[in-house]
C-alpha cells in the first residue's frame, strides 16, 4: 500500500523520490509505504489552503461545526477499524488504542460544540451611545505537525479547533505513523468537508516541517514533539515571526507520601509508567516517595510487575506492547546503562525482551531502578520508555521540590489521604496538569492540555485554551452618537 499526500480533496502523489516504510513495532511487518514530499508539495497544499480558507471563514460557525459532527459519527462508527490500524503501525495496546480514537471522538464532539459558542466578550463602553465587543476571527492557513505517539488524538487536538474557528491547514504527521493521518484523510473526504480545508503532506520534519515553518502564507504552527524539535521549529517560527505553539517533552513524577493508599498508588503508578509502554509524554518516569513507604512500595510495585504480560498490543491479554522503532530500544538500553554507571540500584527489568516471537519487533522488559539520586540524568532526562526511577524523600517540601527539579513541566501526581497535603500539592507543583490520587495520564479533552518551563511555551492543546492557538481576538467598537467622542479625553 503506498500512502499519496491529500491536497485540495484529492490524493497527490508527492515530488520526492524516496519512500519510507511503515512498520509494525510488534513484528517488523511492513504495513506501507510512504513517498516523502519535498517543499513543492507543500506550497502546493498550502495554495490549495489558502484559496479554501476564505470561503471557509464565511461558512457560519455553526455550520462548520456540522462538519465536525460528521466526522465525529464516521470515527465512531469506525472506531474499531482505526484502533487495530492505531496498535499495528504505533504499538500501544488495543485498549489503549481505542481510548485514543475515542478522545478523537470527543473532540470532533466537544469543538463541533463550540461552533455555538466561541465566546467573546461584550462590555459596556466609557461613552455614551458607543458599543464595545470583541470576537474571535481565524487566523487563516495553519500548520500542524504532530509527533508518533499520539497519531491520532494529537492531530484532532489541533485540527479540529483550527476548523471550528474558521481555519484551513495543512498537517505533517511524524513519518513512523502516516496511516492514521491517511484515515483521517478519507474521513475528512467522506464528511464532505469542502477540497483544500484540510491538507495531508507527508515527509520529513527537515524537509516538509521546515517548508512550512517557512511559508509565507502559513501563520500559525502548532507542533508537539520533543523539546530538541520544538526549539529548532520555535528558533525558525521566531525568526518568520509566527505564532508557534508547542507542545513537548516531559519528565513526570508521582509522588506517594506515607499516608497514601499504596495499592492505589501502585496502580496509577503503573498504569501511568508503563501503558503505551512508557511512550507518553505525560508517562510517569520518576517516583518521590516518602522514607517511610520507600520499602512497601517497592515490594509492592514488584509484586505488581510480575503480572505484566509483554507483546503484540492487538492481543487483549497484553499489558505492555512494542516501543517504536530499533532507535527507542537503543536509547532506552543506554539510558539503563546510565542508571547503572550513576550508582542506582536496578531491581526489575533492565533488559530488550527476546523471548520467542518477541525478537522480531522491539520489545522492553518493564524497569524499576530505586535509589536514584534526583539530580542524576536517570531522574532529570527523557527517557521515553517503560523505565521507572524512584527517589525517596524526607517530606513533602522535598517532594515538591524534586518534582520540580526537572526542565520539564507536563505533568505531577500525589496520592495521600490528607487534604492539607494536597491542597498544598496541587498549589506548589509547577506542572501544567496535577492529579491527586490517580497517576499522571489521563487527560480529559475539555480542560486546557500542556507543560510549563521545557514542556511548552504558554499556549495549550485541548479545552477552550486551544482556541487561542487558532484565532486572533478583534475588538470592535461602535459608536452610533453621531459625533466624535474620543476615548480616555471626552468625559461626558
Ligand atoms: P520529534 O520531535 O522527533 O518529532 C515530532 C514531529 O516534528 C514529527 O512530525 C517530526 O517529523 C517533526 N520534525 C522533526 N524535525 C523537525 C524540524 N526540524 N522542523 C519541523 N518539524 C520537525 O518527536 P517524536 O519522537 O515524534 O515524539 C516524541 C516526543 O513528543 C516526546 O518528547 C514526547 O514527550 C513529546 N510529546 C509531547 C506531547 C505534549 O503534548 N506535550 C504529546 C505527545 C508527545
Amino acid at each position: 500500500m503506498r500512502l499519496n499526500n491529500f491536497i485540495d480533496g484529492a490524493w497527490q502523489e508527492a515530488g520526492g523520490t524516496d519512500y519510507a516504510p511503515v512498520l509494525n513495532p510488534a513484528n517488523g511487518e511492513e504495513l506501507a509505504q510512504v513517498r516523502l514530499s519535498t517543499k513543492e508539495d507543500v506550497d502546493t497544499a498550502v495554495a490549495a489552503a489558502k484559496a479554501a480558507q476564505r470561503q471557509w471563514a464565511l461558512v457560519p460557525a455553526p455550520k462548520r461545526a456540522d462538519y465536525l459532527y460528521e466526522i465525529g459519527h464516521l470515527m465512531k462508527e469506525r472506531k474499531e477499524h482505526l484502533s487495530r490500524v492505531l496498535t499495528k503501525e504505533m504499538g500501544k495496546v488495543i485498549e489503549e488504542a481505542r481510548g485514543e480514537v475515542q478522545e478523537g471522538i470527543d473532540m470532533a464532539y466537544y469543538m463541533a460544540g463550540e461552533g455555538r459558542r466561541l465566546f467573546g466578550e461584550t462590555v459596556p463602553s466609557e461613552l455614551q451611545n458607543k458599543f464595545a465587543m470583541s470576537v474571535r476571527a481565524p487566523i487563516g492557513v495553519v500548520g500542524l505537525i504532530t509527533p508518533w505517539n499520539f497519531p491520532v488524538a494529537i492531530a484532532t487536538w489541533k485540527s479540529f479547533p483550527a476548523l471550528v474557528a474558521g481555519n484551513t491547514f495543512v498537517w505533517k504527521p511524524a513519518t513512523e505513523t502516516p496511516m492514521m493521518a491517511y484515515e483521517m484523510a478519507l474521513i475528512f473526504k467522506e464528511a464532505g468537508l469542502p477540497a483544500g480545508v484540510a491538507n495531508i503532506v507527508f515527509g520529513t520534519g527537515a524537509e516538509v516541517g521546515t517548508a512550512m515553518i517557512e511559508h509565507p502564507d502559513v501563520r500559525v504552527i502548532s507542533f508537539t514533539g520533543s523539546t530538541e524539535t520544538g526549539r529548532r521549529v520555535a528558533e525558525l517560527g521566531g525568526h518568520h515571526l509566527k505564532k508557534v505553539s508547542l507542545e513537548m517533552g516531559g519528565k513526570n513524577a508521582v509522588i506517594v507520601m506515607d499516608d497514601a493508599n499504596l495499592e492505589l498508588a501502585v496502580e496509577g503508578i503503573l498504569w501511568s509508567a508503563f501503558g503505551t509502554a512508557g511512550q507518553r509524554c505525560t508517562a510517569c518516569s520518576r517516583v518521590i516517595v516518602h522514607k517511610d513507604v520507600k520499602e512497601d512500595l517497592e515490594h509492592k510495585l514488584l509484586a505488581s510487575m510480575e503480572g505484566l504480560t509483554i507483546g503484540d498490543g492487538l492481543d487483549e491479554s497484553v499489558k505492555i506492547g512494542p516501543v517504536i522503532n530499533r532507535q527507542a530500544l537503543e536509547k532506552i538500553t543506554r539510558y539503563i546503562a546510565i542508571g547503572q554507571e550513576e550508582g542506582a540500584k536496578l531491581l526489575a527489568g533492565g533488559k530488550v525482551a527476546t523471548v520467542g516471537n518477541l525478537a522480531k519487533g522491539h520489545y522492553m522488559e518493564p524497569t524499576l531502578f530505586t535509589d536514584v539520586k534526583w539530580d542524576s540524568r536517570l531522574a532529570q532526562e527523557e527517557i521515553f520508555g517503560p523505565v521507572i526511577s524512584l527517589i525517596e524523600v524526607e517530606d513533602l517540601d522535598e517532594a515538591i521540590e524534586v518534582n520540580n527539579s526537572v526542565r520539564y513541566g507536563l505533568s505531577s501526581s500525589i496520592f495521600s489521604q490528607d487534604i492539607n497535603t494536597i491542597f498544598r500539592a496541587q498549589r506548589d507543583l509547577d506542572t501544567g496538569i496535577v492529579y491527586v490520587n490517580a497517576g499522571t495520564t489521563g487527560a480529559e479533552i475539555h480542560l486546557p492540555f500542556g507543560g510549563t518551563k521545557g514542556t511548552g511555551n504558554g499556549h495549550r492543546d485541548s479545552g477552550v485554551a486551544a482556541l487561542d492557538v487558532f484565532t486572533e481576538w478583534k475588538s470592535i467598537y461602535v459608536d452610533f452618537s453621531g459625533k466624535l467622542q474620543r476615548a480616555q479625553i471626552d468625559t461626558d
